[in-house]
């Protein structure tokens, strides 16, 4: 990458827009589980839509492709450079303007989410969108991974909370399509290109997103459950008879074993629970909520849906219950050779997938450990394979597995990735499972907006672009 390109992108940032040293670099060339890494000769941080708009615009001038990162928390590489320019939106993190009787909110490219739910509170609202790395994660990226988390249930994925988005595009032409508005019926929704495209059709610079009315009481219960069959009856009953469910997570007996055995000042909230289920449940106002949830509870007991339940009684025990949910990721980690999948089924065939895939996994590896959780309101489980105690991890036929997991979810109408994306991580597997004709449309989107391959160059279709 020529010197001159770099010192064109320093005479247009200054140089606190410009990272060359490695030291500076090393944050942005990984990623915190260190599964992905990568290199790249220089960051780009703009500061405005006009400077990430000349960035792209000195990039192409130059031939460099550009590689977009917003908190570096994707679970599937697309956000790690391997050569191209990386462009951080770091530095554009200003909430532009809150129209609260229009419960709207326009947030740049790197505000993080925990910033913009404050901001939506500070305004007596409400934005949904909630992941354990509303800490670090940007709306820029949440845009562009589609981000879901554990209130789509009841508010839909990024997809349904963008109004508007701004985007400097591969030529380096800025489009703004920062609407507001709820109904728009003047032709291709353009905003939807960019949610969900992973960086591969341009730079988000800035979103419109939508807000809701703050509930007013909420209630967390934990439950008991035989299996995945009991625990759809469950997810049914409370739907239909409180209208308040906001979040149904699910988690197995292992992954909740992982999290007291790894994860230090853990402690099994129910133990000897074959299967958990985590319930938020939320309301405008208290009055009759609690009732309300603890009448479902005692008559699914009654129905044999649930063993036990246990109702948060304060927020330390609320806080108790989603540590063991969110803590599940780092307590399997350690236990040695695996495979971690994030697949969808519709709900209705969520226990179906669970029975095929885990007897699929004992017949290819016998003995191998399922840790099965995640967001089953959805239909989307988080499935890691772990190898059998005792085996040579180099001996644990981790592809071959992945595989047969992505086998059993195409074969009951599901999708390889529920919500992280596919990234470098899972593009070969999306050729493989998504159907030819979906392919060549995306295909055909990706060389009309980006002809020359530009933005994210090895990402979600690449390399045959
Ligand atoms: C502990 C943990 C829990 C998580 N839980 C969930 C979960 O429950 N649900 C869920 O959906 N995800 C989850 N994730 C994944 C991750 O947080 C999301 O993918 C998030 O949306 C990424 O945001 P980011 O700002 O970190 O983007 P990055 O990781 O920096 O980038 C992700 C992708 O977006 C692109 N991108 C970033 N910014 C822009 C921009 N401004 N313009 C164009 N492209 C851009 C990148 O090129 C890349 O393709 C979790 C991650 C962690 C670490």
């Amino acid at each position: 990458m020529s010197t001159d390109l770099i010192a064109k992108l320093t005479a247009r940032l200054g140089p606190k827009g410009v990272l060359t040293e490695a030291s500076a670099l090393s944050p942005y060339l990984s990623e915190w589980r260190g599964k992905f890494s990568g290199n790249t000769p220089v960051a780009a941080l703009p500061a405005s839509t006009a400077e990430a708009a000349d960035v792209v615009r000195i990039c192409i001038e130059s031939g460099a492709r550009i590689t977009t990162q917003g908190g570096n928390t994707g679970l599937v590489g697309a956000q790690i450079p391997d050569g191209e320019v990386l462009v951080s939106l770091k530095r554009m993190n200003r909430i532009r303007a809150i129209d609260a009787d229009n419960d709207s909110l326009v947030a740049e490219a790197g505000c993080v989410l925990a910033a913009v739910q404050q901001a939506a509170a500070d305004s007596d609202r409400l934005f949904p969108l909630s992941l354990a790395s509303e800490g670090s994660a940007t709306i820029g990226g949440l845009v562009s991974t589609n981000a879901g988390g554990v209130h789509v249930l009841r508010y839909g994925m990024m997809r349904d909370l963008v109004l508007g988005v701004e985007a400097v595009l591969p030529d380096g032409r800025v489009w703004n399509g920062l609407k507001a508005l709820r109904k728009d019926n003047t032709g291709y929704d353009l905003k939807q290109l960019f949610i969900g495209a992973e960086g591969t059709l341009g730079v988000v610079t800035a979103a419109t997103l939508k807000l809701f009315p703050r509930p007013r009481a909420r209630e967390t219960a934990l439950l008991g459950v035989a299996g995945a069959r009991q625990a759809l009856a469950l997810l049914h009953r409370v739907k239909a008879t409180t209208g308040a469910v906001s979040a149904f997570e699910v988690m197995n007996r292992l992954a909740v074993d992982c999290v007291v055995r790894n994860v230090a000042g853990s402690r099994d909230p129910m133990p000897g629970a074959p299967f958990m289920v985590l319930i938020e449940f939320e309301a405008a106002h208290a009055e009759g909520l609690r009732d309300g949830v603890e009448h479902a509870l005692a008559a699914a007991i009654e129905a044999g849906e649930a063993q036990t339940a246990l109702i948060a009684e304060n927020a330390s025990q609320t806080r108790d219950f989603w540590h063991v949910r969110e803590a599940i990721s780092a307590g399997h980690r350690p236990e040695g050779a695996q495979v971690n999948h994030d697949v969808s089924v519709p709900v209705s065939k969520t226990p179906d997938f669970l029975a095929a895939a885990d007897a699929a996994m004992q017949a290819r590896c016998s003995g191998a450990r399922i840790v099965a959780f995640g967001h089953m309101g959805d239909g989307n489980f988080h499935y890691t394979v772990m190898q059998p105690p005792g085996m040579d991890p180099a001996a644990f036929p981790g592809a071959a597995l992945t595989q047969t997991v992505y086998e059993v979810a195409a074969a009951l109408g599901g999708s390889i990735s529920a919500e992280h994306g596919i990234g470098v991580a899972r593009k070969t597997d999306l050729v493989r499972f998504k159907d030819a004709e979906s392919i060549s449309l995306m295909r055909a989107l990706k060389r009309a907006l980006d002809p020359n391959n530009v933005m994210n160059p090895r990402v979600l279709l690449a390399p045959e672009v």
